[in-house]
């Protein structure tokens, strides 16, 4: 076995095969920032079971606790609250960079408006959302206030190291959202820069989780890597599309001007179980609606398509690509592709035939079609998603109906 070399991780181990050794090997020190999220949690739950010693670094923006604690007291678990944005100093193998506040809703419609401001943070939520969504919604540090708010009109929100915030229900909040998009940006930016920093200093592997939105409200279809996007640089989505495409940027510059060795992978819309009830995006929305007997509800005519993947599927792309020896970008998505009425009836085949269709204006700049090509990935990762959207969303189904509805069955489900 040749001599391992930290500097560059695994992959001095690698056969260069399709199917990547790494995989199999155990007792790496792995940093994954975000690691408390949605994809996080899942890709902590791999690695552990690989016999890596894994340190979540996450500041529970929209993460939560619980989407990890069943590592508490292994050994080789560590959390660390912390915000990427601030510099880090830690001594690890590599580093998975996947915080973000990846949902849509900080800029999106949405019923429950998040509204952010920094370093003062203020949520405003409607009266009636707040004690529903709160106890399931991702801002695990959050939970405290809903006891707070019971009464419903007043609430104090406690988020260790910012301002303790009074506020009506309803009131309105000078002007904060352009200071929560400077948040994502920073997390993007400033945030990714410092893990960047980090992986230089200590020799580590960086991979970046980018997303699809790089490619905008594309004009090529289906998406390819060379493909540069379509991107509206001043828009409501911008700090989230070109706060990615800055993130890949300073990943390559990193990569070409210090040697850092990096990869960085496209991702396209995730679903799984742990994702954020109430975070906005369709598929969550759609599931969580369908089992409350809501409305589902389809923005602008339906006719918008996506491709939807199943999480362990994208955790099995990272690893590979991470453990393997291309760069990328890579797109790692389910090629699979869905209008979103296609997808409302898939939901409605999983969880209630009778469950109803609502249509809401759609929001500004959203992108009309999205599907990955993943020809680059099949052919230099050995990957491709093996879960399709009627085998995943079951298993996404029954973990929503656990955290909506406490261990109770839903009434007549
Ligand atoms: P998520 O919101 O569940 O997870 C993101 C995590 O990052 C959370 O735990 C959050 O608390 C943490 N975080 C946010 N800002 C932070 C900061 N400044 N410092 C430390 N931690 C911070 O989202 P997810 O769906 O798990 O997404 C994970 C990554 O994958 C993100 O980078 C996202 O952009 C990317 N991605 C996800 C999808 C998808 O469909 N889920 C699609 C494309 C890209
Ligand atoms: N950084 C960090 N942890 C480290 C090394 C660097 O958080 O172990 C941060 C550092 O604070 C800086 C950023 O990463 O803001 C970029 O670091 P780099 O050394 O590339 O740039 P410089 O500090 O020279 O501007
Ligand atoms: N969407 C919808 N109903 C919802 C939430 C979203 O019809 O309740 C649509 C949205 O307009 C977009 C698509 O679903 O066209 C995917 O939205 P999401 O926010 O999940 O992901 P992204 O736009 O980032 O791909």
């Amino acid at each position: 076995k040749p001599a391992y070399d930290r500097r560059f991780g695994l992959n001095s181990w690698n056969s260069g095969g399709k199917v990547p050794l790494g995989l199999k090997r155990k007792g790496l020190r792995i940093v994954v920032t975000g690691g408390a999220g949605f994809v996080g949690s899942h890709l902590v739950d791999r690695l552990i079971e690989r016999g890596d010693s894994v340190i979540v670094v996450d500041n529970f923006f929209t993460g939560r606790k619980e989407n990890v604690m069943h590592h508490f007291g292994n050994p080789r678990f560590e959390l660390i609250r912390h915000d990427v944005v601030e510099p880090l100093l830690l001594e690890v193998d590599q580093i998975y960079h996947l915080a973000c506040p990846a949902s849509p809703v900080h800029y999106k419609f949405n019923p429950v408006k998040t509204i952010i401001s920094f370093p003062t943070t203020i949520y405003l939520l409607t009266n009636q959302l707040v004690k529903r969504s709160w106890p399931t919604c991702c801002c695990g540090q959050l939970t405290e206030a809903v006891d707070n708010w019971s009464g419903g009109q007043h609430s104090l929100i406690n988020w260790p190291g910012y301002r303790t915030v009074s506020l009506s229900v309803g009131q309105a909040v000078t002007s904060p959202r352009l200071l929560g998009l400077t948040r994502m940006h920073k997390t993007n930016v400033v945030g990714t820069l410092n893990m960047l920093g980090l992986a230089k200093r200590i020799g580590a592997r960086f991979l970046l989780t980018s997303t699809s939105e790089v490619y905008g409200d594309p004009l090529q279809h289906p998406q390819v890597e060379t493909y540069w996007g379509n991107v509206n640089p001043i828009g409501v989505r911008s700090c989230y599309d070109e706060g990615k495409r800055t993130a890949e940027t300073l990943t390559m510059d990193y990569h070409r001007g210090a040697g850092v060795e990096v990869r960085i992978a496209r991702i396209f819309n995730t679903y799984g179980p742990r994702m954020c009830i109430d975070d906005g995006r369709v598929v969550s929305n759609f599931v969580a609606q369908a089992l409350r007997k809501e409305p589902m509800t389809v923005y602008g005519d339906g006719k918008q398509t996506r491709s939807f993947q199943y999480v362990s599927d994208l955790v099995e792309g990272l690893m590979r690509l991470m453990e393997g020896e291309h760069v990328g970008p890579f797109n790692l998505g389910n090629p699979g592709e869905f209008t979103m009425l296609e997808l409302a009836k898939v939901v409605q085949e999983t969880i209630d035939p009778a469950a109803k269709i609502e249509y809401r204006p759609n929001t500004e700049d959203d992108p009309h079609k999205r599907k990955p090509d993943i020809t680059k990935a099949k052919d230099l990762l050995g990957w491709q998603p093996k879960v399709s959207l009627q085998k995943g969303l079951p298993l996404m189904v029954s973990d929503f109906r656990k955290r909506i509805f406490g261990d109770h069955k839903e009434e007549g489900a």
